[in-house]
């Protein structure tokens, strides 16, 4: 008879969440085409540079060199930025197997040793009756790792292909991967709070397993690769014909070469 009381908020709360996500579902197959994509000025096709430590403005053939007013290196877009973010992500993807397939905790108690990875956890925690700690879990641990490594590798390759093929939306998913990237740091707690559950339980020690370790370097790793993305990148395709003109070019043609495809 302790049921109709968990009944409304729990409900409440499960519409909010299909509200969410329908929210975001909408704004991301939101259908401005990209013809309405208006014509602005930007960087690239002024032929200007933006200092990231004083926004002093200088030529955009000042690439790599101080700016002329606070003397920071001059970049157009982060440094190496698709390399650097190709190389966290590949690794974040070798740590996710080990991260899945490894114990992250290993239970010693009188009734023996048991090892438990994130999948047999989260399956525990659904038979034991702890449902909405499970789905958080779930969530947490595999979805939210997966969904921002599948982003990131599709705006990757968005750039590798030129793609215009809905920029705003490309542009929001980035946004999407930097939001999540904050729960990232959820998982942390979700390992701490089944230690300290288990503890809790019974005459019982917790260690973490191999499998936490390469989960934390899994965590760190799609952090550093969200944080070396450039999204400016995406949309260099666009201005790419006036980038053309702009650059015939002081450097020579591999110089331009570069500074088109990786502007690192
Ligand atoms: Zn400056």
């Amino acid at each position: 008879m302790n049921r109709p009381p968990s009944g409304p908020p729990r409900h409440d709360r499960l519409r909010r969440s299909r509200e969410l996500v329908a929210d975001v579902a909408h704004r991301l197959a939101d259908s401005d085409d990209d013809s309405a994509l208006p014509e602005v000025p930007t960087g690239t096709s002024t032929g200007l540079i933006s200092c990231h430590a004083c926004a002093a403005v200088s030529p955009i053939e000042a690439e790599g060199q101080p700016c002329r007013r606070c003397g920071a290196a001059l970049h157009r877009r982060k440094p190496f930025s698709i390399s650097r973010t190709w190389a966290f992500l590949l690794a974040a993807y070798v740590l996710y197997i080990p991260a899945n397939v490894l114990p992250v905790m290993t239970t010693r108690s009188i009734l023996g040793v048991q090892e438990d990875t994130i999948f047999s956890g989260i399956v525990y925690l659904w038979v034991s009756g702890s449902q909405l700690l499970a789905i958080v879990v779930l969530t947490a641990s595999i979805v939210v790792p997966l969904l921002k490594m599948a982003i990131l590798t599709f705006l990757l390759a968005s750039v590798h292909l030129r793609s215009t093929w809905r920029l705003r939306q490309q542009t929001r998913l980035y946004a999407l991967v930097e939001l999540i990237g904050r729960w990232s740091m959820l998982d942390v707690f979700v390992v701490a709070l089944l230690a300290a559950l288990v503890r809790a339980g019974a005459l019982a020690t917790v260690e973490p397993g191999s499998g936490a370790a390469a989960f934390g370097m899994v965590v760190v790793l799609t952090m550093l690769a969200s944080i070396s993305f450039d999204p400016r990148l995406l949309w260099d395709v666009v201005d790419l014909p006036a980038a053309n003109k702009m650059a015939a070019c002081p450097a020579g043609p591999a110089a331009k070469q570069e500074h088109l495809t990786d502007p690192s």
